[in-house]
């Protein structure tokens, strides 16, 4: 694959990358990034955009043709520009796109999935046996698919059922209900994911406390806070906590290391996302 630090003619002059969403003010991307920029002593700068709806194609066109290294991508465009750029079969089968590389034209990963399995890796949690994805959205298809490569049996529950029925018919060996059967789900599960929206700004879960366990290792996707309901809940029964900020650190590390063929210095750019949050 060619480095796309020496692609031509952008060589010797300063590299930029960037984040397409909206609204995308708040995004702690840019000082993740820039940190590893700093580390790294590259010559790069991390900008946000805001596009109208309707933009993508043109977006990802302009994009390619000034040179831009690399882009993230948020809500709402995921879908959006999964559709309009050639992508690799896990961001394929997700049906969405997270980071883009212009390496001879767009390429589309997610790396949300890596930033799943990075996180559970960087704790020292094993990814065998059962799991418990909560979410059958952007987050929850990127969590279940990611595990599952693993080797591990997923199991999706969603407050909308259908959604669950119809992501676990894609995933291998999967199996998927309601909210109401978690306790049921989790007796025997290694890992779980919360991969909804529940516990962001609020004190609220969508586990119960009683379906927890101490054989537990629990990942959620929610990062603001940093310590939600779900994960106080679980430290109480002795399960194993990783907090959002992990996933979020994990796909940005691995688009830097898509965009540059080089390590990421997860150190530094953990720091400067745990300032920024
Ligand atoms: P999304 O595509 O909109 O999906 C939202 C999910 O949350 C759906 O499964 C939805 O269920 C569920 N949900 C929403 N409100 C609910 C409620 N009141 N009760 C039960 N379930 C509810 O969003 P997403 O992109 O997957 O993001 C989900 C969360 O993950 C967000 O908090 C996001 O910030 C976080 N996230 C974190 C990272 C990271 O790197 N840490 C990366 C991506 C996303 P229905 O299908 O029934 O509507």
């Amino acid at each position: 694959m060619t480095n796309p630090f020496f692609r031509s003619p952008a060589r010797f002059r300063m590299q930029v990358f960037g984040l397409i969403g909206n609204p995308v003010g708040h995004s702690v991307s840019p000082p993740m990034h820039e940190a590893a920029y700093e580390a790294c002593g590259m010559d790069a700068r991390y900008v946000t955009f805001e596009p109208d709806p309707g933009s993508i194609e043109r977006v990802v066109d302009g994009a390619d043709a000034l040179g831009i290294t690399g882009l993230n991508v948020t809500i709402p465009f995921k879908e959006d520009v999964a559709a309009a750029v050639d992508t690799d079969p896990l961001a394929e089968r997700i049906g969405a796109v997270n980071t883009v590389a212009f390496v001879d034209g767009p390429t589309g990963y997610n790396t949300d999935a890596a930033g799943v399995v990075r996180a559970f890796g960087h704790h020292g949690v094993s990814l065998s046996g059962r799991a418990v994805v909560v979410g059958a959205g952007g987050a929850g298809r990127a969590a279940a698919f990611a595990l599952a490569d693993e080797g591990m049996d997923v199991h999706i529950a969603n407050r909308t059922v259908e959604r669950a029925e119809a992501l676990a018919a894609a995933v291998p060996n999967a199996s998927s209900g309601g909210l109401d059967g978690l306790p049921a789900a989790l007796s025997d599960a290694d890992v779980l994911v919360n991969a909804t929206s529940v516990g962001m700004e609020s004190d609220e879960t969508p586990v119960p406390k009683r379906a927890l366990h101490a054989g537990l290792a629990v990942l959620d996707a929610v990062y603001a806070p940093l310590e939600t309901r779900l994960l106080s809940d679980a430290a109480a029964v002795g399960a194993t906590t990783i907090d959002g900020a992990w996933m979020l650190l994990f796909q940005g590390v691995e688009a830097f290391e898509r965009w540059t063929g080089r390590d990421a210095p997860i150190d530094a750019m953990n720091g400067a996302l745990r300032d920024a949050l």
